[in-house]
């Protein structure tokens, strides 16, 4: 597997006009002692990447058109000849930030939908109104042929809404939806017993094969649930078929499931660089030191791609190098980012045993 940086997430600020409840950066509308940096720095940044690599770099936040200069940012960055893609919440989209985003080059935006009604949705986002907020920029967006995806995170809370959710966004017209299951980091860590245990998370990722092998226009991926790698090859072997995955497109999914530190990375309003959004450990900062340098040579980076050091029921699995299980959630659990995944029901026979047969 080559290293490369493709995909950069970019907190452009903390700053957030929504509240939910598993905010992975803990986000309100005061970001107090985390300031956004200047339009200079910015640049200064986007420079030192692409002097490097050609990744995608999506600015995020808590909500990046909180920014006046979000749109400055970006044309800077399609300027360079990065591919600059947008996430965001949706609720401050209107006629004229369409504009801007066409005007900037965003090649993909992304929005998050929870539910697919306003009951459930503005329930997970601690907002009344931000359901309607949603489809008020999809409809936008559709108008002004603006390409975007859908993320949709599950909790117990809203796990029945995946099938009605993928219906809708099917309908609504997105390029991809991406299924993704809570990592308990940020004000995530508060709804710990909301978490989806791994039986039940075996189960809807078993649903989202069924549903993606007949799947032919929408992109689906469950994103950061890694196992879905070894249920796949698991399925195919099992039914007998060969399941031919389509190219994803501004997803960190890929050839491998967990790519934190491996092929992904966010840097966050401070300039930290961390293997992904919901892994709360800095590889370094871009402040201080070149962007490459970090991706190069920092221990955490390298400990991340060395799956034999990977531990317990993940260091036995055959299915490692596919899968490697969430970094994130291992860190969260047990304060060991290399241990095993905590939400993965399968208990490998071991590496050992395999290597018999
Ligand atoms: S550690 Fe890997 S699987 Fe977990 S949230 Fe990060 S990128 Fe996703
Ligand atoms: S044990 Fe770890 S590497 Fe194996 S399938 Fe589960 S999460 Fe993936």
């Amino acid at each position: 597997m080559d290293f490369e940086p493709k995909w950069i997430a970019w907190e452009i600020t903390r700053r957030c006009n929504l509240n939910c409840v598993h905010c992975r950066s803990s986000s309100s509308l005061e970001a107090t002692g985390h300031p956004d940096f200047s339009l200079d720095e910015a640049k200064r940044v986007l420079d030192d990447i692409k002097s490097y690599a050609s990744p995608v770099v999506v600015l995020s936040g808590g909500e990046p058109l909180l920014r006046p200069d979000v749109f400055d940012i970006a044309a800077y960055g399609t300027g360079l000849g990065l591919r600059m893609c947008l996430a965001t919440n949706g609720t401050l989209v209107t006629e004229e930030i369409c504009g801007k985003i066409k005007e900037a080059g965003i090649k993909m935006v992304s929005l998050s939908l929870d539910g697919s009604t306003a009951a459930v949705h503005d329930n997970f986002r601690n907002q009344p109104g931000a359901f309607d907020g949603t489809m008020n920029a999809i409809r936008l967006f559709n108008q002004h042929g603006i390409k975007f995806l859908v993320n949709s995170s599950f909790t117990q809370r809203n796990k029945e809404e995946a099938p009605k959710l993928y219906e809708l966004v099917k309908k609504l017209g997105a390029t991809a939806w991406y299924l993704f299951m809570i990592v308990p980091t940020g004000r995530g860590e508060e709804i710990m017993e909301e978490l989806i245990p791994a039986s039940e998370y075996e189960n809807i990722l078993n649903w989202h094969y069924d549903m993606e092998k007949e799947e032919h226009e929408l992109l689906v991926r469950p994103t950061c649930a890694p196992q879905y790698y070894r249920i796949v090859l698991q399925r195919a072997k099992e039914d007998g078929e060969k399941f031919k995955r389509r190219t994803l497109q501004f997803s960190t999914g890929g050839s491998k499931g967990c790519l934190a530190g491996q092929l992904i990375c966010l840097i966050d309003v401070d300039g930290n660089i961390l293997p992904c959004s919901y892994f709360p450990k800095a590889a370094g900062n871009i402040r201080e030191q070149r962007f490459q340098e970090i991706w190069e040579q920092s221990k955490l980076f390298l400990e991340l791609r060395d799956f034999k050091s990977y531990k317990d029921n993940c260091g036995r699995c055959e299915y490692v190098n596919v899968c490697g299980g969430c970094r994130a959630r291992a860190y969260a659990i047990s304060g060991d980012y290399l241990a095993q995944e905590p939400f993965c029901a399968y208990h490998s026979r071991g590496v050992d045993f395999y290597e018999r047969q």
